[in-house]
């Protein structure tokens, strides 16, 4: 019997990562608890994902689709997932900790009365009883927590659990009966939705990330941090200060506050390493980290750093990665 379901919001028609990283959460949650693992996908149009959603191991994949869906509003989508949840009679219900989710999911334990754990980095199972490890004071401390109620819910870091191999599309798929749009849907009202278009990688699924930060000093030397990703073929992140400096948007902040990132290979600009940048990228498997001020903290945390002048130094990287690349 399945006792976990995996919850993924859809959109675009594209399965991402941490849908995979959320389905290896479940296979391992599952594994704990001697049963299986169900997906519910949420979309306005999930043709063409259903394939790839019955390839990653699930008995069986639920789709709730239509074209009201597309918006993720909380109000809409709470009641859907609870009602899935409680005909199943799920004992775990887990998503990736994507900005959706973050609004979704506290509505949705709300509803069903349960407790639930957010930003999950690790599980265990102690003496039967399912363990969650989630970063607690900035990503200062990890507690463990576990949860009471008869439904644990729960949001994971997909960075922090590695994705599932998909496999043969096997799991059953069948559409879900939507309940009514309830009244409290009528209260809030969708304006519209501003997509960043990039044609970078994803800044949260990214292999290498160029991050500046304030020793950037203007939105137009931002230039020279784009033009390092691009010739790394990197997503661009960067500080806090550098966003509320106005150099770019704020999708694209990095920490406690904006996104979770764990590339390969994180390079930090003019960023002085406080703990709520650190804490949006310390898994980072490689840090390199460029600073005029040899104190600055973000050298504790570096696997590599450069002493010196940013407006020197990235321009000549640049180059030098440019020239290898051919
Ligand atoms: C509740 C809360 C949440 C927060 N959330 C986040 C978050 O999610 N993400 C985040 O980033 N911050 C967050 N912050 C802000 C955080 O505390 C820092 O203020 C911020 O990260 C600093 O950004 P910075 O490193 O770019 O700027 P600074 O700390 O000002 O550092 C700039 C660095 O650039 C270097 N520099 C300057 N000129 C040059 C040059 N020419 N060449 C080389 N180096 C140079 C300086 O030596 C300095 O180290 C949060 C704060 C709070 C209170």
């Amino acid at each position: 019997m399945s006792n976990v379901l995996v919850v993924a919001n859809i959109a675009d028609n594209e399965v991402k990562k941490a849908v995979l990283s959320t389905a290896a959460f479940a296979k391992t949650v599952s594994g704990y608890t001697g049963g299986s693992y169900d997906i519910l996908a949420i979309g306005d149009d999930l043709s063409g994902v259903k394939d790839t959603l019955a390839s990653l191991g699930a008995g069986k994949v639920m789709l709730a689709q239509g074209a009201e869906l597309g918006t993720a509003l909380a109000e809409r989508l709470s009641p859907i997932i609870a009602q899935v949840a409680t005909q199943g009679g799920y004992k775990v219900v887990v998503s990736a900790a994507t900005s959706i989710a973050k609004d979704v999911f506290p509505r949705f334990a709300a509803r069903i009365g349960a407790g639930m754990a957010s930003e999950v980095v690790a599980v265990s199972n102690e003496g039967g009883k399912l363990t969650y490890v989630r970063p607690m004071y900035a990503g200062n401390v990890n507690g463990a927590v576990q949860i009471d109620s008869a439904v644990e819910v729960v949001t994971i870091r997909p960075t922090e659990f590695d994705a599932i191999e998909p496999g043969a599309a096997a799991s059953a798929v069948e559409e879900v009966a939507l309940p009514a749009a309830e009244a409290v849907c009528g209260k809030v009202e969708f304006l519209g939705f501003e997509k960043s278009v990039s044609n970078r990688p994803d800044l949260a699924e990214a292999a290498v990330v160029v991050s500046g930060g304030r020793g950037l000093k203007s939105k137009e030397n931002f230039n020279i941090i784009e033009a390092l990703a691009d010739a790394l073929s990197a997503a661009v992140g960067a500080s806090r200060a550098a966003v509320d400096s106005g150099f770019i948007h704020n999708d694209f902040q990095v920490g406690q506050t904006g996104k979770i990132v764990a590339p390969d290979l994180y390079i930090a600009v003019g960023i002085s390493g406080a703990l709520q940048h650190v804490a949006g990228m310390k898994s980072a498997k490689t840090v390199v980290a460029i600073n005029k001020d040899e104190e600055a903290p973000i050298f504790q945390i570096a696997d590599y750093g450069m002493v010196g002048d940013l407006f020197k130094i990235i321009p000549e990287l640049t180059e030098a990665v440019k020239k290898i690349k051919g």
